[in-house]
């Protein structure tokens, strides 16, 4: 099953990893009398909150079902802004974009690449109903910040954590902190269901709407009906989707959910590595981790620093040498749809400038340090 590039294994900048137990788990489901939602959904869900440190966890079909469930929930309809960062996946704007709300993009920090939560408050207008940093790479955003500007305009905070699962701020997980936390399971991702999202909360009223959410805004509880015919009756109260997760995706997530700290430790090991390694490299500036957080190390993104190499050359003689080094991301708004609706380039001159500089490269929980080592000498070679 190896992949080979001119005769060299391929090392993607990203990759599951499955074992026995992840495929007996999914065997066993497979095997129940549940295959859609079953207890393996809510023994996901308990597993999830409790590793997020939050009250509540509401699993779904994929990251982007999850970001839409978390807008609908706070309030977030035609007409509304979302404040947002461009440097993420399409998936956080296009989210709001399926509400009719308008995604408001504000420049990163230099450093961390995230929100610059000191220019946030410039886009606040009374049409904005929520602020959705992303906690980019895994390094998690300014959310002290970010709460207390949520606390003082009357807004929400929906923390895109895709890349942050396991990530600390503050001696705080990641999930326990914004009013709610948004994950994704896609086999990039820290931990995988196939596809697969989730949204965390404290918040009972919250869990509530993401629930009904999920599946066509029903509601089974007896308390909240309008009338009740007897024990099959259940009333629609707004327009949801079918955005559930299997049984079968559940099962395959509590048993990576077990696994998780063993990838992280990994992940850190490499980011040390390539850290120590890339240093001596003088044209590479290598990611900051501030010291009030713990990263996840989704991604690991160097910047070019010397203005006479060429990134793409440099990303094509990386992919002919096996590395499979990414760029992440496009700025947002500069897809020719963002651009179809009126957002015009050179909005936000930091991500712009992070753009061209970055390169993301291998780093995934099966990755071995020879693995690591090859990286670093197929840069050395060429970041010259
Ligand atoms: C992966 C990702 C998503 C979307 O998740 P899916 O599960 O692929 O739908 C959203 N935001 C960010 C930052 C992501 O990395």
């Amino acid at each position: 099953m190896k992949w080979l590039v001119n005769n060299v294994r391929f090392i993607p900048y990203g990759r599951q990893y499955i074992d026995e137990d992840d495929i007996s788990a999914v065997v066993d489901a497979l095997k129940s009398d549940w295959l859609t939602t079953g207890p393996m959904v809510q023994e996901f869900e308990k597993k999830l909150a409790g590793r997020a440190g939050a009250k509540y966890a509401v699993a779904f079909s994929s990251g982007t079902a999850a970001l839409h469930a978390a807008y609908f929930a706070a309030g977030v309809g035609p007409g509304d802004e979302i404040i947002t960062t461009p440097i993420t996946f399409a998936a956080t704007a296009n989210a709001a974009l399926y509400l009719g709300a308008r995604p408001v993009f504000v420049d990163v920090r230099p450093d961390t690449v995230n929100i610059n939560s000191e220019l946030i408050i410039k886009s606040v207008t009374p049409k904005t109903r929520v602020l959705a940093p992303v906690d980019f790479a895994g390094h998690p955003a300014d959310l002290e910040e970010i709460m207390d500007i949520a606390k003082k305009n009357n807004l929400v905070v929906v923390e895109d954590a895709c890349h942050a699962l396991g990530a600390d701020y503050k001696g705080r997980p990641v999930g326990s902190l914004a009013d709610m936390t948004v994950f994704s399971f896609h086999p990039v991702k820290h931990i995988t269901t196939g596809e697969g999202g989730a949204v965390t909360t404290n918040s009972i009223k919250y869990y509530e709407i993401l629930s009904s959410f999920r599946t066509h805004g029903m509601v089974r509880n007896k308390e909240k009906m309008h009338d009740y015919h007897g024990p099959w009756y259940h009333e629609m109260h707004f327009l949801g989707y079918n955005y559930r997760m299997t049984d079968i995706q559940s099962a395959l997530g509590v048993s990576q959910l077990k696994k998780l700290d063993r990838f992280i430790k990994r992940r850190r090991e490499i980011a040390k590595f390539y850290k120590h390694e890339l240093g001596k490299i003088e044209t590479i500036e290598t990611p900051v981790e501030l010291a009030s957080v713990k990263h996840a190390w989704h991604l690991y993104v160097v910047r070019i620093k010397n203005s006479k190499l060429n990134r793409r050359v440099m990303y094509e003689k990386l992919h002919e040498l096996g590395i499979g080094v990414q760029v992440h991301y496009i700025p947002v708004y500069w897809h020719p749809y963002y651009q179809k609706i009126g957002y015009p380039k050179g909005l936000c001159p930091e991500a712009e400038l992070y753009y061209n500089r970055a390169l993301s490269l291998p780093i995934f929980p099966s990755m071995d340090m020879a693995d690591a080592g090859r990286v670093v000498d197929a840069l050395a070679k060429i970041a010259v």
